[in-house]
């Protein structure tokens, strides 16, 4: 500003002070955190009812990803997710590990479920292997009712913390015992457990299914099987590992939605004491861990209708805290990869994902199975595919793995999208928090994942029925 005088400059000065003066007080006015209007009263209120929900590997870029998506698919979307208009902040999801500073899914769930911080693997177990209290053992101590509503395996890492202890989250057989001998006050920790995993509850040595049933539980397998249930509590586990991705899904299998409708219509007759529900969209990790784009915007979708419907009960009820949030990204997925040109523009394009009828992992097994390259391509693809895509696929299938042959159409999906993916494994950034309902002020800003066990722990316990 050398041609201005000093005269000038101290005028400048001045307005530019004014104007960021006023920018202040308007702003600290709107936002103040001491006004005492009556959103304000309801957002400290205790509420009677805890969803917790996690979409596990759902970093910001697939969120983006997904919004782009959701507005290609219904071109009148507003191009925002359900959660969206509900963002209080970050966490942090870094493990307390002597080798990892990066989370798995384990540590990042002990920190949320217990708020302490414990090794990668381990299962609401801090160093010297002693079981951490979880706000679930909390709930049923203030006589909640609770329910884990998941599209892994129910054993999986997350449900796995909030209801369990284990050294390692790969002692899935034992964690299954777990939830059928762990209890509090003579009760099962967990009224409701809805997902997949039957393998690690229907086995040889041992059949919890049937001392569930004993227990009282309904015994659910199929979807259809939510019209007959009676009890109130329910074990239902639908296929014997974690669930196919939603579009790949047998008719049998409900999706997240149904499941969440089907634990909420229960949890909420005869609701006395008010309930913890943990929602988990599970296999957004898994298409992360596979690199498989289709498979995560898939995902992304189940998990989108079912929190829909927890915030659709949390509106009606009032009473209801929701919080949602992630645990760690996986793959290291971006949105826009591979020096977008003048001629592809500059872009991350969905339309080549909703083109896809079923997933990559879904078409490679057709093809290891014997199916040929070109049937299968073209029953499942609605775009018309290049030569060198369709030989690199036949490449790809001469190894006879479908693990080689999924890479190779994913990269179809890939190239044609612009996604990126650095890794098969997680990566260690933060993760957004949202939060709707009575308490929701205290999960605010930027906060370690710990503090979510925390502030669970502090609304439980307030509870007038809570007895520990
Ligand atoms: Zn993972």
């Amino acid at each position: 500003m050398g041609y201005l005088n000093r005269k000038n400059r101290i005028l400048l000065f001045t307005i530019i002070l004014t104007a960021l003066m006023l920018a202040v007080m308007l702003t600290s006015h709107y936002v103040s955190p001491t006004s005492t209007n009556a959103a304000d009263k309801k957002q400290t209120k205790t509420p009677k009812n805890i969803i917790f929900i996690v979409g596990d590997g759902m970093g910001m870029p697939m969120i983006k990803a997904y919004r782009t998506f959701k507005q290609e698919k219904h071109s009148s979307a507003k191009g925002q997710t359900v959660w969206d208009p509900y963002l209080v902040g970050m966490q942090t999801t870094h493990p307390d590990d002597p080798r990892d500073n990066i989370t798995d899914s384990a540590a990042a769930a002990t920190a949320m479920a217990t708020g302490k911080k414990t090794y990668n693997n381990a299962i609401a177990v801090n160093h010297e292997k002693e079981p951490l209290r979880s706000v679930v053992e909390a709930a049923k101590e203030a006589r909640m009712k609770t329910a884990f509503v998941v599209s892994s395996d129910i054993t999986d890492a997350t449900p796995a913390a909030f209801g369990t202890h284990n050294v390692s989250r790969k002692n899935k057989e034992q964690i299954a015992d777990h939830f059928f001998d762990e209890k509090i006050n003579g009760e099962h920790k967990v009224d409701i457990l809805l997902g997949g995993g039957m393998q690690y509850f229907d086995r040889k040595d041992r059949n919890l299914v049937q001392e569930f049933k004993k227990s009282g539980y309904s015994i659910l397998r199929s979807k259809d099987d939510f019209k007959s249930q009676s009890s109130k509590q329910m074990l239902g586990l639908f296929q014997e590992d974690e669930l196919d991705r939603a579009i790949d899904r047998p008719k049998h299998v409900p999706t997240l939605k149904d499941m969440t409708q089907a634990a909420l219509t229960q949890l909420n007759q005869d609701n006395q004491h008010g309930f913890f529900m943990l929602l988990e969209g599970s296999t957004i990790d898994s298409a992360g861990h596979e690199n498989d784009v289709v498979g995560a915007m898939s995902e992304m979708e189940d998990f989108e209708k079912a929190v829909q419907a927890a915030l659709q009960f949390a509106k009606k009820d009032q009473e209801t805290l929701v919080v949602i949030t992630a645990d760690h990204s996986t793959g290291g997925f971006s949105f826009g990869a591979d020096g977008m040109t003048s001629e592809t523009g500059y872009k991350w394009d969905p339309a080549p994902i909703l083109a896809a009828k079923k997933t990559p992992v879904y078409m490679a097994k057709k093809i290891a199975d014997g199916q040929s390259v070109n049937e299968v391509l073209h029953t499942n693809i609605d775009f018309s595919l290049t030569t060198e895509e369709i030989s690199q696929v036949e490449k790809a299938a001469q190894s006879g793995h479908a693990s080689t042959i999924q890479l190779s159409i994913q990269r179809i999906f890939d190239q044609r999208s612009f996604s990126g993916w650095t890794t098969f494994a997680h990566t260690g950034e933060d993760v957004p928090v949202y939060a709707y309902g009575p308490g929701k002020a205290a999960f605010q800003g930027w906060i370690d994942n710990t503090k979510q066990g925390k502030n669970l722990f502090q609304i439980i316990e307030s509870s007038s029925t809570y007895r520990p």
